[in-house]
């Protein structure tokens, strides 16, 4: 069985995030997703909210036989091999991505050399796309509608009107 993880903070998922999840997920037989819970940034959605809103997108989107989602904490390659993965995916959006996923690839490769790091790059309509950008829109109550999957949006609304503009 061929299982890749596919690692990150998700705050929240985003349209980019989803594409990387349908390419991958064709080439193996599991995919799981593993939600960052140590973090160095603090996020603005809870764990348990960056969770719900990939169960509900994988659903909405029919994924459910092939992924898995877990949270996670410690070491990725730790993880990876919790979940016998053979490999980590991980996208790139522009070259500004490239130094830091290559040192990550690297030493990770170097820590357990049979779980090799499997780049996407994004499609060209999402390579602007960052979780950080969706905040900063949904922050000022801009239109998110085309950045995150429909069955979110009125969650990441809520949650602003909850926290407040920050
Ligand atoms: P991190 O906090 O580790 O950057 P993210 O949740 O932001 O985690 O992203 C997880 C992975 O998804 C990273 O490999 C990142 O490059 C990738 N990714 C994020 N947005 C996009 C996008 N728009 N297109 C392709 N890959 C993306």
């Amino acid at each position: 069985m061929k299982i890749a993880v596919y690692p990150g903070s998700f705050d929240p998922v985003t349209l980019g995030h989803l594409d990387i999840i349908q390419r991958a997920s064709k080439l193996v037989d599991r995919l799981v997703i593993g939600v960052l819970t140590n973090i160095s940034k603090k996020t603005v959605f809870s764990m348990e909210e960056r969770v719900k809103f990939l169960e509900l997108v994988i659903k909405e989107y029919n994924l459910e036989s092939k992924i898995k989602i877990e949270s996670f904490n410690g070491l990725l390659v730790d993880f990876a091999k919790a979940q016998n993965a053979s490999f980590i995916v991980r996208g790139l959006r522009a070259v500004t991505d490239f130094d830091y996923e290559l040192q990550l690839a690297q030493t990770n490769h170097v820590m357990v050399p049979d779980i090799d790091t499997v780049f996407f790059t994004t499609r060209l309509e999402y390579s602007y796309l960052s979780s950080s950008t969706v905040r900063e829109i949904a922050n000022f109550g801009g239109d998110i509608r085309h950045f995150v999957p429909e069955c979110i949006i009125q969650f990441i609304y809520d949650k602003y009107k909850t926290i407040g503009s920050v």
